[in-house]
């Protein structure tokens, strides 16, 4: 009880939700979020990688109009690029396909700075130069656009501005201050797409972090309060319900019985067990405890319907509510009741009636004459008085008329 009331008091700390400047979350944490995140992606995706098909379809058309020579060479890599693209889109669309999300929008953004370079050393144009610059694009394109994991995209930019960095060395067209221009253009642009992407990523993990651990904590007071709430109405010795949980179960299931409600016929078993201040005399208080777990036990085995429940009445009083039963079947489940606990054969030397435990049952059904909960009770109660006024170890009814009678 002390244990539960302290867990909730444990509400999310600042530091649960504080993410890390490398942005690493707990293992677990981690693998969901590497998820959330591609699933989160997939819904841009595949608009960024149409935008690529249609600049590479814009980038041919002005070469063609510049120089058809030119746009001869280029198309080949273009199309592998615009390819690359249309995968990328059909991977973001299929859920299955996703895992491969990143390595299909990394490879096109390498394909699409890869066959810049490619161009810009083999078209022997003014203008083929300008095309090393894609390598920044492709930076953009991975980082911003695409949003490729951040360690991935800076993997990833430097792997691209190393390929630069060969191309433009090997490369007829460009002198060494041009070549320093390009690269460090392109490293301007890495560094700005990368810093955009790092923002990103800490924004979604912070609000990935702060989600969990938010619906962890909600999660955890739901199960207390669960656990509160049967140990509110279920009874700690026996386990069976408690008087308060056997009031809102009772009347649960009468509710309207004979005024044309949803509620049902149910049967109302009171039983007590015989001489008891006896046994605890005899064999003390603690075998007195094992004794109304033993015996609590049985009707609880015995009753079978979601709806039947046993309660502890009070303290060695328990009761049996049966769903659905007339009187004549409650009889025989009392009846069966008493000589089961008789049978436990459990010793008790200061009893009068029996050389083992015995109990007392009083029997009523509901009817017209009385349906409500306080009314069954009354009545159960009566008939148990009656047992026990007649000698004890049995049960004792009423009628639907109101007259007690022995079994
Ligand atoms: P009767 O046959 O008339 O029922 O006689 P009885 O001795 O059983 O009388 P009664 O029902 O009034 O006695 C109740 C006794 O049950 C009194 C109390 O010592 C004992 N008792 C009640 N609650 C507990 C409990 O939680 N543990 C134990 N060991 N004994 C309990
Ligand atoms: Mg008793
Ligand atoms: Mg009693």
């Amino acid at each position: 009880m002390k244990d539960e009331s302290q867990r909730l008091n444990v509400l999310p700390s600042g530091r649960d939700l504080r993410l890390p400047w490398h942005l690493r979350l707990p293992a677990p944490l981690e693998r969901d979020f590497a998820e959330f995140f591609r699933n989160s992606v997939a819904k841009v995706a595949p608009w960024a990688a149409l935008n690529v098909v249609v600049l590479l379809v814009l980038a041919l058309a002005l070469e063609l109009y510049i120089s058809p020579e030119v746009a001869a060479r280029t198309w080949r890599p273009r199309l592998l690029c615009a390819m690359l693209a249309v995968a990328t889109i059909l991977v973001a669309r299929h859920a299955e396909w996703r895992r491969w999300l990143h390595s299909a929008s990394l490879a096109l953004a390498f394909s699409v700075a890869l066959t810049g370079d490619w161009i810009g050393m083999r078209v022997d144009h003014p203008l083929a130069f300008s095309l090393f610059l894609q390598t920044s694009l492709a930076i953009l394109l991975m980082s911003v656009l695409l949003r490729v994991p951040f360690y991935w995209a800076v993997t990833g930019s430097l792997a691209m501005i190393a390929a630069l960095a060969a191309s433009l060395h090997n490369s007829p067209h460009i002198d060494h201050q041009l070549a320093l221009v390009l690269l460090l253009l392109s490293l301007a642009s890495a560094s700005m797409s990368l810093f955009g992407q790092y923002i990103y990523e800490r924004l979604l993990r912070q609000h990935f972090l702060s989600e969990n651990v938010l619906f962890q904590h909600r999660d955890e007071l739901h199960s207390a309060n669960r656990v509160l709430e049967s140990q509110a109405t279920v009874d700690g010795l026996t386990g069976c319900l408690n008087r308060r949980g056997m009031e809102s179960r009772l009347n649960e299931l009468l509710h309207g019985f004979g005024r044309g409600g949803t509620g049902e016929r149910a049967s109302v078993l009171l039983f007590d067990i015989d001489f008891f201040k006896q046994y605890n005399d005899t064999y003390g208080h603690q075998a007195g405890d094992e004794c109304l777990k033993t015996v609590a036990s049985i009707p609880r085995a015995l009753t079978q319907g979601d709806k039947d429940f046993v309660a502890r009445y009070g303290g060695e009083e328990f009761m049996v509510v049966l769903a659905n039963t007339s009187l004549k079947d409650a009889l025989v489940f009392a009846e069966r009741l008493r000589t089961r606990i008789e049978q436990l054969g459990l010793p008790h030397a200061g009893s009068r009636v029996s050389q083992v435990v015995t109990i007392s049952i009083g029997v009523v059904c509901a009817s017209e004459r009385v349906s409500d909960a306080p009314g069954l009770i009354k009545c159960a109660d009566e008939a148990l008085y009656q047992a026990k006024g007649a000698g004890r170890n049995r049960v004792a009814y009423m009628s639907d008329q109101g007259r007690v009678a022995m079994l």
